[in-house]
C-alpha cells in the first residue's frame, strides 16, 4: 500500500520536511521484535529505506537505518566490528570494550546513516511511520490484501531466509 501522508504534516512555526510517501512491509515471527520495514520519501525527491519498526515491550518505536561501527586490527589493519573479539582476517585477539561510549556511557556499536536531528522532527517521523504501520496492519486483515512491493533485493533475500 502506498500512502500519501502530506496531510499529516504539522503546521508550526518551523518548517518540517514533507513526507510524500511511506511504504510499510509487515514482518511476522521474528525473535528480535522487528514488526516491519518502512521506506519514506521526502519532498517527492529523496527516499530513506531500511527503517525498522520495532514492537518493544515499552511500546513501538522506529529505528533509522544504521551501519555497524568498525575499527582496524592493530596487527593486519583488517576491518572488524567494534564488538568482534577476534580479527576476521588474521585471527588476532582484539581488545575488549574498545567501542567508544555515547553520552549515556553505553558502547556505540552502530551509527545511524540517516536520522532526524531534533526531537520535533523525530516525533514527526515516528508518528507518520507508526500511523502508516497501523494502517498497513489493518489493511492486511482485509480480504484481497496485497503486501507492499519493495523493489529492493535485500527484502527478497530477507523474506527467502525467513521462509526456511
Ligand atoms: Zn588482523
Amino acid at each position: 500500500m502506498r500512502r500519501d501522508v502530506s496531510d499529516v504534516a504539522p503546521t508550526g512555526a518551523y518548517y518540517l520536511l514533507n513526507i510524500t510517501e511511506i511504504r510499510v512491509k509487515l514482518v511476522h515471527g521474528t525473535s528480535d521484535k522487528l514488526c516491519g520495514f518502512a521506506s519514506i520519501t521526502l519532498e517527492g525527491a529523496i527516499v530513506i529505506r531500511d527503517i525498522k519498526i520495532i514492537c518493544g515491550e515499552g511500546g513501538m518505536f522506529v529505528a533509522m537505518p544504521s551501519r555497524k561501527l568498525c575499527d582496524r586490527c592493530p596487527r593486519c589493519s583488517g576491518k572488524n566490528h567494534v564488538r568482534s573479539r577476534y580479527c576476521g582476517d588474521c585471527g588476532s585477539r582484539l581488545a575488549r570494550d574498545r567501542a567508544h561510549q555515547d553520552d549515556r556511557a553505553r558502547p556505540r556499536l552502530y551509527a545511524d546513516i540517516a536520522h532526524p536531528i531534533n526531537q520535533s522532527s523525530r516525533k514527526y517521523f515516528e508518528r507518520a511511520i507508526l500511523d502508516a504501520y497501523e494502517e498497513e496492519l489493518k489493511a492486511s486483515k482485509t480480504e484481497g490484501y496485497v503486501a507492499t512491493e519493495f523493489d529492493d533485493m535485500d527484502y527478497h533475500a530477507w523474506s527467502a531466509s525467513m521462509a526456511d
